[in-house]
């Protein structure tokens, strides 16, 4: 890495100057290959994201969230509050498995697939190319005074961002909410859904906020992600790399058989694209979110300047510095078979988990019944929640103590991704009854197959 580097792009971010003051980035358009590719991602995933409130997989939602009714769903299966043991272990998984992706591939996810990437770079940024132009002419608009033309074409923008951060929000709002009642608050008078309409409205000013003003901010200074890189990669991390060692010494003079001057035409054009206002020269930096468009820059540079393309590329440090390519680090292993034993765990308790979730509770305020042939009766609720697909048929049989009966209230046929409450009757003699409360085990089948043992307990008068 060129020493004079080293000494000052780790003092200061490229977005604040020396009074503390945000520096607005008018970054060029970018093309190229990496550039068109991102570009058909995006697009692809824009599509997913925005038709994934409607898409559904037997009839279930195929991603639904909803904190408020407790209700969630992933990829069709409904998952419940019960389950909320399963989301923390696959919140580890998914925590280990960006780790361990991190130090292989470096920040690629933030480049190609972040949504707050996409949304910028292919959404609000084209727009703004659209409407404003190139960067220089950005740079030109906003030190303008306000003419009509001004007043025309940022009203335009931030109407259009508006438009599309309302869009966007409520996106997103239907994840949480579910689209039927989005759709019901959007075609309902806002008076009727003051709460939802609240909502709708700040779920769009935040993003509005984002992407208007807040933009590549997120990256450097909130997501904790980029904050984490420092920690996350190493020396042999895939990141996009500027090759200091074909670069360097970099310069505008002619290459000639007896200069010394490397590949770098010290063209700018790497810096002028792109969006966190950085230089990739100075090397591995918390603000790189990998977008590739300085590598499309170069390239176009490279091509004209009849040089190899790649000088800014995918590569680790030690692949450049060293000539070494090393994947497997032993950090790398760690991280893989720490991952590998929690996905086998987790996939274990995800084979094992009981189709259907039970709790037995006494009901309150009310005590035991001597019934007309001398038992002793309680009286209990039953909660069932099934967790599979099928209509299931529950019965229940009494285990301990040996004696006495089980006798349900209503039958107990809960229907697939369904919960039902009910009750029952528990009746046990009274010579039984030596102490109180009496420990009672109730087996819970499931269509004939045992799927718990409920330990609950009886009260009634203590016989001498
Ligand atoms: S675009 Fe390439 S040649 Fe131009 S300054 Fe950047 S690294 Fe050097
Ligand atoms: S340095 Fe290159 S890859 Fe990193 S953010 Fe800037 S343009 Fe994108």
């Amino acid at each position: 890495m060129p020493e004079r580097d080293q000494a000052s792009f780790r003092d200061h971010i490229a977005t604040v100057n020396e009074q503390g003051k945000r520096v607005w980035i008018y970054p060029k358009k970018p093309s190229g290959r990496f550039y068109r590719a991102r570009t058909w991602l995006s697009y692809f995933l824009l599509l997913i994201l925005f038709s994934g409130p409607f898409l559904t997989i037997k009839g279930n939602p195929v991603l639904l969230l909803d904190i408020i009714h407790r209700k969630f769903y992933i990829l069709g299966f409904r998952f419940w509050p019960h389950d909320m043991y399963l989301f923390g272990l696959g919140f580890i998984i998914l925590i280990i498995f960006i780790i361990l992706f991190t130090a292989v591939f470096g920040r690629i996810f933030c480049g190609w697939i972040c949504p707050q990437t996409i949304f910028m770079e292919m959404v609000f940024r084209k727009i703004e190319y659209w409407i404003e132009g190139d960067a220089t002419q950005q740079r030109r608009l906003s030190a303008a005074p306000w003419t009509g033309e001004k007043i025309w074409k940022k009203g335009l923008k931030f109407l259009i961002f508006y438009g599309i951060s309302f869009f966007v929000g409520n996106t997103f709002l239907a994840y949480i909410i579910g689209k039927d009642a989005l759709i019901h608050i959007i075609t309902a008078p806002p008076g009727e859904h003051l709460a939802g309409f609240t909502a709708m409205i700040i779920f769009s000013f935040i993003f509005f906020g984002v992407f208007a003003w807040l933009r590549e901010q997120v990256c450097v200074m909130v997501c904790p992600y980029g904050r984490l890189q420092g920690v996350l990669l190493d020396q042999n991390s895939i990141v996009v790399h500027y090759d200091f060692v074909r670069g360097e010494p970099r310069g505008k003079g002619k290459r000639t058989e007896k200069s010394d001057l490397g590949d770098c035409i010290d063209c700018h054009q790497c810096v002028d694209v792109c969006p966190t206002g950085i230089d990739i020269r100075d090397g591995t930096q918390l603000e790189c979110v990998n977008c590739t468009a300085c590598m499309d820059a170069c390239d176009a540079i490279m091509d004209k300047v009849k040089r190899p393309r790649g000088l800014i590329r995918y590569a680790s440090y030690n692949s450049i510095a060293n000539g070494i390519s090393r994947l497997w680090s032993p950090r790398v292993m760690a991280y893989s078979a720490v991952l590998a034993l929690l996905i086998l765990f987790f996939s274990i308790v995800l084979v094992k988990r009981s189709p259907v979730d039970v709790t037995i509770l006494r009901t309150p305020g009310v005590l035991f019944q001597e019934t007309s042939d001398g038992t002793i009766r309680n009286l209990y609720n039953i909660v069932l929640i099934n967790k599979g697909e099928q209509l299931i048929t529950i019965t229940l049989k009494l285990v301990e103590p040996k004696v006495g009966s089980v006798s349900l209230v209503n039958d107990l046929h809960v229907a697939g991704n369904d919960l039902l409450q009910s009750a029952f009757f528990v009746d046990l003699p009274k010579d039984v009854i030596k102490y109180s409360p009496v420990p009672l085990q109730i087996e819970i089948d499931a269509d004939g197959r045992v799927v718990e043992v409920f330990s609950t307990a009886f009260v009634g008068p203590v016989s001498p």
